[in-house]
């Protein structure tokens, strides 16, 4: 600066004496004038070229300056290189902080104050049927249309959240989301939705479930009760009092067979999935289900059944001995108690040509209508109510097939039609067969 000041006055002070020179005082005022303007001009141009240069700055266009003017160059340009650094870094800071979001596994939508979609996640995008993009500054009550949503919007109570139906939800496959305002900043709010359609289905299911298990359980009860009743007031023969406690055998033989069973489901939800490690000779497996089979055909002599047990293949399978032998009798059962008198029933083992076992019961009982096979499995699901409870069922026979089935990786089909009869098959994967030398010949 210092230098500016001197080199500025030196050049005053030549045209000054430059000036005396040709003509006294007028020259020496002109030459100082002129020199004056001259350097005004020119520390104009060069500033003007700066001020250019900040208004748009560029590395290609960075002006040739030097002495004050580099300097103050190159601070402004230390300046911006550091703004630029720190608008980078909060860019980076923002992105991190959108992908996190992004990654969250509920919909996320960030609201102005009046109310417009200023960004959202993928998830909400789906939730609500938003087009991430397209729909920023769109209204939310312009695109989430339910009342439910509209009238809690519009409350000043949105410390609860409120549960409505998501955007691509039907009747068959319902979609519940559980949404949540929350104010920030100025008038803004975060919109939070949650899908609880599982947890919803799982509290209906639970529902249900305690509703059908106790409205099981209250029949016998009833019947028990009013027995007991009958049996304290009034006097009664021998005979009747017999046939009485053999009608309240009947029905605490079928409350324990109902908590047996729930306790075999739950049982099998709670233990680990069985490995590929014990195995099961099936030929001594079929004996066991024969014998039980037997057992109950003779209990039921007026039924007259005709019973068939084959093994095409001697093999042998892998699993929990105790689960697949209640799968397995459970069938069996079924098609003992369902089959009227003179039935047949064939139960049967084969090694299909590809390794898979199968497992099948034919029966020739009164078979089961279309409608009602997709939910023959489901808890307490039976198609004749009557004749369930009258041959001892507790509606839980086939889950517990499905269960078993299940964790053994296996496949259950039942094919049925209504008066001819039903035949459940389950189909093994390969892996859990097991054929020796011997067995292979002996097929
Ligand atoms: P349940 O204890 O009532 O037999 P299951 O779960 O074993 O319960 O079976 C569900 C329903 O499927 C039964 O109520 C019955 O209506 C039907 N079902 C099962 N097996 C047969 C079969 N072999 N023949 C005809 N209907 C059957």
């Amino acid at each position: 600066m210092f230098w500016r000041i001197f080199a500025y006055f030196s050049a005053h002070s030549l045209a000054a004496t430059l000036g005396w020179f040709l003509g006294a005082w007028p020259g020496l005022f002109g030459a100082w004038a002129l020199t004056g303007a001259v350097w005004f001009v020119w520390e104009s141009v060069r500033g003007a070229r700066l001020l250019a240069w900040v208004r748009e700055p560029s590395h290609e266009t960075t002006p040739n300056l030097r002495g004050f003017w580099a300097e103050l160059l190159g601070r402004i340009q230390r300046l911006l290189r550091e703004r630029d650094q720190r608008i980078a870094e909060s860019e980076g800071r923002l992105a991190e902080f959108l992908a996190a979001i992004q990654a969250s596994p509920h919909g996320v939508v960030l609201l102005d104050s009046d109310a417009r979609i200023e960004w959202c996640n993928q998830i909400a995008a789906v939730q609500f049927g938003f087009d991430a993009q397209r729909d920023l500054q769109q209204h939310i009550g312009n695109l989430v249309r339910d009342p439910v949503f509209l009238a809690y919007f519009a409350s000043a109570d949105i410390q609860q959240s409120v549960t409505i139906a998501g955007r691509n939800s039907t009747a068959s496959r319902p979609v519940r989301l559980a949404v949540q305002l929350h104010p920030y900043g100025e008038g803004r709010k975060l919109l939070l939705a949650n899908d609880v359609t599982a947890v919803e289905q799982a509290d209906a299911m639970r529902r249900d479930f305690v509703a059908n298990v106790s409205h099981e359980i209250r029949t016998p009860l009833t019947v028990l009760s009013g027995f007991i009743e009958t049996l304290q007031t009034l006097n009664l023969s021998d005979a009747e009092r017999k046939r009485y406690l053999a009608l309240m055998a009947q029905q605490s033989q079928r409350m324990q067979n109902l908590v047996s069973d729930l306790l075999t489901l739950s049982r099998l939800e709670g233990s680990p999935l069985p490995g590929v490690g014990e195995w099961i000779p099936v030929a001594s497996l079929m004996a066991q289900c024969e014998q039980e089979a037997r057992a109950l055909a003779a209990l039921l002599p007026q039924l007259q059944h005709q019973l068939q047990f084959e093994v095409a293949n001697p093999a042998s399978l892998s699993g929990v001995h105790s689960e697949l032998f209640s799968a397995w009798s459970n069938l069996i059962n079924n098609a003992i108690r369902y089959s009227p008198a003179a039935g047949k029933i064939v139960v049967s083992w084969a090694v299909l040509p590809d390794g898979c076992g199968e497992f099948a019961v034919q029966d020739s009982g009164p078979g089961i209508a279309p409608e009602h096979l997709p939910r023959l499995t489901e808890r307490f699901y039976r198609v004749d109510r009557s004749r369930s409870r009258d041959t001892g069922g507790t509606g839980l026979g086939l889950a517990i097939v499905k269960h078993v089935v299940q964790r053994h990786g296996a496949e259950l089909s039942i094919h049925s039609s209504l008066g001819q009869g039903a035949r459940f098959v389950i189909h093994f994967p390969s892996e859990r067969i097991l054929q020796t030398q011997s067995e292979r010949l002996a097929a």
